[in-house]
């Protein structure tokens, strides 16, 4: 499968549809997904293009790995969240529906299950308490 440009990602680091970004640098990218399944449920992408991590670059890898440490950490302060899950999908098959490289934060707490993709995106004044949550502890 080819990289595509227009992928929904993409088009969120060229700015042509807007984002609730938590982090930025040179590499990576750090924004909420529109859909949580949790509080503070973030995305970690690399700024270099690559469909998933069966055609990434190693060195791409790399830095990704570590800002997601980075929004890891801070979600733990910024939620007061017990612990954290990762989820990161390749191909269809592996439930991948956005074709660039991309890393699911999702802070957890205990004894609360992990919500699921109920169709409706979070409202704008929540996404917004969330991001600015997390630009408080990563500001520090
Ligand atoms: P995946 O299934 O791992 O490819 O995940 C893609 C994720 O992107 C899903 O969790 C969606 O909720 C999320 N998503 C789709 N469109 C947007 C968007 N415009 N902004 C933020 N998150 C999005």
């Amino acid at each position: 499968m080819a990289y595509d440009q227009e992928n929904i990602f993409a088009k969120i680091l060229r700015g042509e549809i807007p984002a609730h970004k938590i982090y930025e640098d040179e590499h990576t990218y750090a924004f909420l997904d529109v859909f949580p399944q949790t509080k503070g449920h973030a995305l970690v992408i690399p700024k270099t293009p690559s469909e998933n991590i069966l055609t990434a670059e190693p060195e791409t890898l790399g830095v990704l790995m570590i800002t997601v440490q980075k929004i890891c950490r801070a979600a733990m302060e910024a939620f007061q969240a017990d612990g954290i899950t990762l989820q990161q999908f390749n191909q269809p098959a592996g439930g991948q529906t956005v074709f660039h490289t991309h890393v699911h934060i999702l802070p957890r707490f205990n004894d609360v299950p992990l919500g699921s993709h109920n169709g409706n995106m979070e409202v704008n004044e929540i996404l917004i308490e969330m991001a600015e949550a997390y630009k408080a502890v990563l500001s520090k």
